[in-house]
């Protein structure tokens, strides 16, 4: 079983987590940032001494590196094609759930998302 993407910004106290290869999940204070699903784990960050990993029991340990901080992009808009191909792929993602994921609760986490990607979406129509 794969590793999940976790990590946890120690500045504003949030947890991002990366489910899919394009799926980019940044932390409130935009300090840190997962992409890469468990494909690949990358991390984007600002201050590193204020990121932990979170490993799947949930055991936070800190990254070491001296690698210098990835330097800030602009933020990019997503196109409506973007948009509509991680809706896709969020939905292919949630239909392989097992039924017992299926039956969990809906967090503000996941709420959130799912305005986020409306926001983006109807902002795109614009
Ligand atoms: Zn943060």
């Amino acid at each position: 079983m794969k590793k999940r993407n976790r990590a946890k910004c120690l500045k504003c106290d949030t947890i991002v987590e990366s489910l899919l290869p394009a799926d980019l999940q940044m932390c409130k204070c935009g300090n840190c940032g997962v992409e890469g699903g468990t494909e690949a784990y990358k991390l984007i960050w600002e201050d590193l001494s204020k990121i932990v990993r979170l490993e799947d029991d949930n055991t936070e340990t800190p990254i070491k590196g001296d690698a210098e901080p990835a330097p800030a992009m602009p933020p990019v808009k997503p196109s409506r094609k973007e948009i509509m191909d991680t809706i896709g792929m969020s939905i292919k993602a949630f239909e392989n759930l097992p039924p017992n994921a299926m039956m969990a609760p809906v967090t503000h986490y996941d709420f959130l998302s799912l305005l986020i990607t409306m926001h983006a979406l109807f902002a795109e129509e614009q």
